[in-house]
């Protein structure tokens, strides 16, 4: 398989480098040039084991690396040895399914694209004829992304990561969940300033291309290709084990979205002929994506702090891969499209008017907000009802399903483990004793290391230097 970026201006690449590369060198995101269609293979799959299902969709997409080590890199990854637990268990929550991508390491779904990207990272390391054997991965983080990225590179050959987050502001559980990684590869910095300075720093700093290039400077960004991929396999799993539950011919998704990475894979699966009737996007009260599907106009607004953290974000830094379909993979037309929008914080794309009076912006899709009342409402029933505890994220995908509960059986991505938010449990049920993990109650007793440096770009570019000199 050869990847294109979707501003079309890279020469075609193979699966390695573009993991490696991340965004794409002309500013785009890289893409695969076919999307494989899988339909006559979908029985013969449904016996597999997970890592064995993975090897099957992913495969296609991978052309520079041998079926063996492939086979291999994801036995590793999956074995519940190395993950911590089952990667994608559906379980039955009164009429709907809850597909669980939280038992691996920090107990959220980014594990099971994380702990295969930082194998990956590692394994076209060791193999790189000419180019570069080491990656320092700079992130910034306002909470989950970073422990998941940590958790995924940490020991690793070749690897050191750099995480950045603002000092005394993220949660005490998510600061414990990266501080409390020792190993000498891992480096958590806490910057005496915003989210938004730690961001900006990595930008300058991944921008200052001489910088860039001598300490062979890395990101592991929600845009890298492989953690979309990594992630399809899951829609697959569950699809065919609601099937078997129901019997259903096809089943729907709710999937709780911030940067539009989980949704597309979704996405990508059902081209691939996977049996899915559509998806249910659910947004927070950051709500660029849901009215976008509600009415092609896809446009700028304020940020919102809400209880769902993992999701308040505006910008989709994914959906870029989405429009350069709908714009029949014409990267100049892209191009003109998110030029118009960093001008003008807007663009749209034309909307066809639908049965129900409704105006929306593509067939596979419904989309909803949920307001932090729906959320807290959305814990409080589910567990009244059912005794399960969703976590404020899922619980999002929760409320947005229930707009839609006519149809094909729905399965709610279940995106972190409730005991990553226990106040936002307490706020919905009153109870303090629902949101528990050994994991989380074992990071009171753990050593941390963190350093602490100043919000100054050269302050912590010092640093880098500093700990890759051995000092
Ligand atoms: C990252 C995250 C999301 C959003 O996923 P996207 O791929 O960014 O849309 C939802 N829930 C949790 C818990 C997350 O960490």
């Amino acid at each position: 398989m050869e990847y294109a970026s979707t501003r079309g201006q890279i020469r075609p690449v193979g699966f390695s480098p573009a993991v490696m590369m991340g965004l794409a060198d002309d500013g785009g995101l890289i893409v695969p040039k076919t999307i494989p269609d899988v339909r006559d293979r979908l029985d013969g799959w449904r016996k597999l084991s997970y890592a064995d299902l993975a090897l099957e969709v992913m495969a296609p997409f991978i052309g520079d690396i041998p079926r063996d080590d492939v086979r291999a890199l994801i036995g590793r990854t999956y074995d519940p040895r190395n993950y911590g637990g089952p990667v994608a268990p559906v379980v039955r929550v009164g009429g709907t399914f809850v597909l669980e991508l939280f038992h691996g390491p920090t107990l959220a779904f980014k594990d099971v694209a994380l702990q295969l990207l930082g194998n990956l990272f590692e394994y076209i390391l060791a193999r790189n004829p000419e180019g570069s054997r080491e990656l320092n991965i700079l992130a910034a983080t306002s909470g989950d992304t970073g422990s998941a990225a940590i958790y995924g590179v940490r020991g690793r050959k070749g690897i050191n990561i750099f995480v950045m987050h603002p000092h005394g502001r993220v949660s005490p559980i998510q600061e414990r969940q990266m501080t409390t990684v020792l190993d000498a590869n891992v480096h958590n910095i806490a910057l005496e300033g915003s989210f938004d300075d730690c961001q900006r720093i990595m930008k300058e700093l991944a921008g200052d291309l001489e910088f860039k290039k001598r300490y062979s400077l890395g990101a592991v960004n929600s845009v890298n290709w492989a953690r979309v991929l990594a992630q399809i396999v899951y829609y697959f799993s569950a699809a065919a084990d609601v099937q078997k539950l129901t019997g259903a011919a096809k089943v729907r998704f709710a999937v709780p979205t911030g940067n539009f990475g989980d949704v597309l894979a979704g996405w990508y699966a059902m081209k691939m002929g996977a049996p899915i009737s559509g998806l249910i996007l659910a947004t927070n009260e950051n709500d660029i994506l849901a009215r976008f599907f509600n009415t092609g106009e896809y446009s700028l607004a304020d940020v919102h702090q809400t209880l769902s953290p993992s999701m308040d974000i505006q910008v989709a830094s994914n959906f870029e891969r989405y429009l350069y379909y709908r714009v029949a993979q014409d990267g100049e037309r892209l191009s003109g499209l998110m030029k118009e929008f960093s001008r003008t914080g807007k663009l749209s794309i034309p909307c066809e008017a639908r049965p129900g009076g409704a105006n929306l912006a593509d067939k596979d899709f419904r989309a909803a907000s949920a307001t932090t009342a729906d959320v807290l409402e959305a814990i409080r029933q589910c567990h009244s009802r059912h005794g399960y505890v969703l976590d404020p994220h899922t619980a999002c995908g929760w409320a947005v399903a229930e707009k839609f509960s006519a149809g094909d059986p729905i399965i709610c991505l279940a995106t972190a483990h409730p005991a990553k938010f226990p106040a936002a449990i307490e706020q919905a049920t009153g109870r303090s004793d629902l949101a528990r993990h050994p994991k989380i109650a074992a990071l009171i007793d753990m050593p941390t290391r963190s350093s602490l440096l100043a919000n100054d770009k050269q302050a912590v570019k010092e640093f880098i230097i500093n700990k890759l000199a051995g000092c």
